[in-house]
């Protein structure tokens, strides 16, 4: 067993599972308490009247695929938020355990710990060196109940890239103490390779990974976390019994084949050349003063002023997010890249705004 396993809460290491109906698909299905029939108009694979498979075999194979790791590897959820509330509900102890987060950073971690009654410790990008790991600092922070360490790489709202020699290093520090859960949602977009070849060198390291993103699926909800199988394994006796919807299944299969593969590939340069364009478009905006870089695709931008800003995106038919709230962001912006009708609408209307010309 992974000893990173005696890092479990005890009474979910001890849990028995929910015993759902036996997935026994050459045998006709009479022991769900289902209708036997489909409802009319019902055009689905499996049909709508019928449990879907428990983390499917057939999705669980095209995600390992996908992914470059083992079946054995993966656990398919509802999104990678499903992700992160698994890990906090079979790892953390309400009232005594905490997660480590390195703010700014994407807002689930922080909520999924608290609904869980679990400690949030934030030890918060350098700003100073382009909101880069403090790693130092992350493990001074780990003392015995930090139980997962949270890196967002690109990290969400920032959207640079953390230094990987350093998440390897707190996977290294950290090995028997804590997990290493590394957020990989935009990581398509980095052009950089995932940390999933790193599974075998670290048993601690846990990866997100998200199908909402780069494969325009945000809509069909479906995550994959990739880890030992241990880990895998435990999460999925916490998991909802049927977590995946039919439907889920179906799309996500269908629109990660091959030519979706290849169409998303396409997507993204232009998105990366978008990117391009809108960031050195605003940096020249009085009202702008300065673009952050990007390797994801969004762009944080620091506002002369922010609500002037936003008033006008909104002027122009468009909303982008606030995240001023979060530290070192007071006057920060975070923009999506658009198609390039939008991104050039957006572009204008604060250009107006400012008063200027774009
Ligand atoms: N991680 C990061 C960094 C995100 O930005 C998001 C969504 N905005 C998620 C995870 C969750 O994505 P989903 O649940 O759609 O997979």
């Amino acid at each position: 067993m992974n000893p990173i396993l005696n890092l479990a809460r005890p009474d979910i290491l001890s849990l028995q599972p929910y015993q759902h109906a036996a997935w026994e698909p050459t045998l006709e299905r009479m022991h769900a308490n289902e209708m036997p029939w489909r409802a009319e108009g019902d055009r689905t694979e499996a049909g709508l009247n019928r449990y879907p498979e428990p983390q499917p075999d057939v999705l669980i194979h095209h995600l390992a695929k996908l992914y470059g790791v083992a079946p054995k590897n993966v656990l398919a959820g509802r999104g990678s938020d499903e992700g992160i509330d698994l890990l906090v509900r079979a790892f953390c102890r309400a009232g005594i355990d905490n997660v480590l987060i390195c703010p700014p950073t994407f807002g689930m971690y922080k909520v999924s710990a608290r609904i869980q009654g679990a400690g949030v410790i934030e030890v918060p990008l350098v700003k100073e060196r382009g909101f880069e790991l403090d790693v130092q600092a992350v493990l001074a922070a780990c003392r015995e109940n930090v139980k997962l360490v949270f890196v967002c790489t690109p990290n969400n709202p920032t959207g640079n890239l953390l230094d990987r020699a350093s998440i390897e290093l707190l996977c290294a520090q950290l090995s028997n103490k804590a997990l290493v859960v590394v957020d990989e949602a935009y990581i398509e977009f980095a052009g950089v390779p995932s940390m999933a070849q790193d599974l075998e060198r670290f048993p601690n390291l846990v990866i997100l990974r998200t199908l909402s993103k780069a494969y325009a699926l945000a809509g069909a909800r479906c995550g994959a976390l990739l880890a030992d199988e241990d880990i895998v394994g435990l999460l999925a006796r916490v998991i909802t019994p049927y977590a995946l919807p039919t439907q889920t299944i179906d799309s996500v299969l269908n629109f990660t084949d091959e030519a979706h593969v290849a169409e998303s590939k396409q997507r993204i340069e232009l998105i990366l050349s978008e990117r391009a364009r809108l960031a050195g478009r605003l940096a020249t905006l009085p009202l702008i003063r300065q673009v952050w870089p990007s390797n994801s695709n969004f762009i944080l931008v620091d506002c002369m002023d922010a609500d002037a800003v936003l008033r006008a995106t909104i002027e122009a038919g468009l909303i982008i997010r606030d995240p001023r709230s979060q530290p070192g962001l007071s006057t920060c912006l975070r923009i999506s890249v658009g198609t390039p009708e939008q991104n050039d609408r957006l572009v204008h209307g604060v250009a107006r705004a400012s008063g200027a010309a774009a």
